[in-house]
């Protein structure tokens, strides 16, 4: 059978997939539009991550595909009624980058808390900014609000406690007496008692019409004064003018933002000049680790969905 892959993946996992099957891969194709089209007219399984769009022409293009893998969490890239009325199976990697993220969040909230680490050129230049950079502040002992307490949720919750931080979560998919928040020493509260008494607010949850524009300016101005905003889950869940206002305002004390509205991001005026803001292009959930994982997790559940299939 023919498996298409148009975005990168794990090679190894790739040889995995050619071993038993006919296997196009090439990660630039995504943005080759008339040749996905014509690639995807051919699959009987289809691989992506989060750049190719499963929808509209495309959709209708993988007339045979029987099952799309994804090389990550969020499904957003994805018109899931449209495949089930298709019977096309999706799967996605669940939890295989969890970790990955979850390092992110602990280690953008220890550097913007601090907001000590950029100081090598004035130190190399003698300049010694010493009673600048001492007013840092630790996590121990800080709040750490998340919202949405899946597999990524869980899992920062939990390296957060090992560096002595109180965690909060609102979940609304989850019952307020579900064992995991005891299980994790985390409180579940709702979700504006956790954007007013973090320290830390961090979000995971999947872009949903009811996440849509969750983070207003509204909510992001009811977020404690020097707090700190995370955002790894997806670009439309926080609005990016009003964070950037609320940088430049001294309101928020810092922000990690690896997802936007757009992306590729193109030159953004907004995010000029912000302090204490780090900026990286949806890398959050991808080191070398997660995507061996992602990328041996899906081509064995692909190999295995295909196995059922008539040929
Ligand atoms: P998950 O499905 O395990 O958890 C998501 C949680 O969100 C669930 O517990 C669900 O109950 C909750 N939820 C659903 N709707 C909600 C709402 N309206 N308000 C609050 N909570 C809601 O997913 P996960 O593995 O924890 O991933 C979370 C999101 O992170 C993904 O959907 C994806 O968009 C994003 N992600 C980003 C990267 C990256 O590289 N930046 C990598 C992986 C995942």
């Amino acid at each position: 059978m023919k498996i298409v892959i148009p975005e990168f993946m794990d090679e190894r996992a790739v040889a995995q997939l050619r071993a038993a099957h006919d296997v196009l891969y090439e990660p630039q194709l995504v943005d080759d539009t008339p040749r996905l089209l014509a690639a995807a007219a051919e699959a009987d399984a289809f691989i992506v991550r989060n750049r190719t769009q499963v929808r509209g022409d495309l959709l209708a293009a993988l007339s045979h595909c029987k099952v799309v893998g994804r090389l990550g969490v969020g499904l957003d890239n994805i018109d899931l009624p449209g495949c089930a009325a298709r019977g096309i199976e999706v799967i996605p990697a669940t939890g295989a980058n969890a970790l990955s993220v979850a390092e992110y969040v602990v280690g953008t909230a220890l550097l913007l808390l601090r907001g000590a680490y950029a100081s090598s050129a004035a130190v190399s230049a003698g300049q010694w900014p010493r009673n600048a950079l001492s007013n840092g502040r630790e996590v121990g002992g800080k709040t750490l609000g998340l919202i949405g307490f899946g597999s990524i949720g869980q899992l920062t919750a939990r390296l957060a406690r090992g560096l002595g931080m109180q965690v909060t979560a609102f979940d609304p998919m989850m019952d307020d007496d579900h064992p995991v928040y005891s299980q994790a020493q985390v409180r579940c509260t709702g979700l504006d008692e956790v954007i007013r008494m973090s320290d830390v607010v961090s979000l995971h949850v999947p872009l949903v019409d009811s996440t849509r524009g969750l983070f207003s300016a509204e909510r992001i101005n009811s977020m404690k004064p020097g707090a700190v905003l995370i955002n790894t889950a997806r670009g439309g869940i926080v609005d990016e003018v009003a964070l950037a206002a609320a940088l430049k305002s001294g309101h928020l004390g810092g922000a990690a933002i690896d997802v936007f509205a757009t992306e590729p991001l193109p030159a953004t005026a907004h995010f000029e000049g912000c302090p204490n803001l780090v900026l990286t292009p949806h890398i959050a959930g991808v080191t070398a680790e997660a995507n061996e994982r992602v990328s041996f997790m899906i081509a064995e559940r692909v190999l295995k969905a295909l196995a059922v299939v008539k040929p």
